[in-house]
């Protein structure tokens, strides 16, 4: 399987509000963006109405140790093994600036008609 990193989706499967294997039988299927990579698994971001047993919170620490977005940070993840991912969503590569027109890796829709703006341009439209 590829290695995926963090910004990247994978669907998995769950079981009573548990992550189970992809193979596994299930009860429903839950998209989850991965916060950080670990020796064995990823660390997902679990959104609270998820209503997901055993979530780690990130709290201060884990996010500076273990270099986790920032706008993370007082949110619940959890870890899973690689085993357990059941699809790959989509692959974040990034997106130009409908603004200022420049490309940033990473980055994703954030306006409501789907197009990108810059933290820049954001801050200040007319740079
Ligand atoms: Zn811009």
């Amino acid at each position: 399987m590829v290695r995926l990193k963090p910004g990247d989706r994978v669907n998995c499967r769950l079981k009573e509000g548990e992550i189970v294997g992809a193979y596994k039988e299930h009860d429903e299927t839950k998209t989850f963006e991965i916060v950080a990579v670990g020796d064995y698994g990823y660390y997902l971001h679990v959104p609270v109405y998820y209503s997901i047993k055993n979530t780690i919170s990130i709290d201060r620490y884990r996010l500076k140790k273990m270099d986790i977005d920032g706008r993370f940070l007082n949110e619940e993840m959890i870890h899973i093994n690689e085993n357990m991912v059941c699809q790959i969503v989509h692959k974040v590569d990034g997106m130009p600036c409908s603004i200022c027109k420049e490309f940033s890796p990473m980055a994703e829709a954030n306006q409501e008609d789907g197009t990108f703006t810059c933290w820049s341009c954001r801050q200040n439209p007319y740079h």
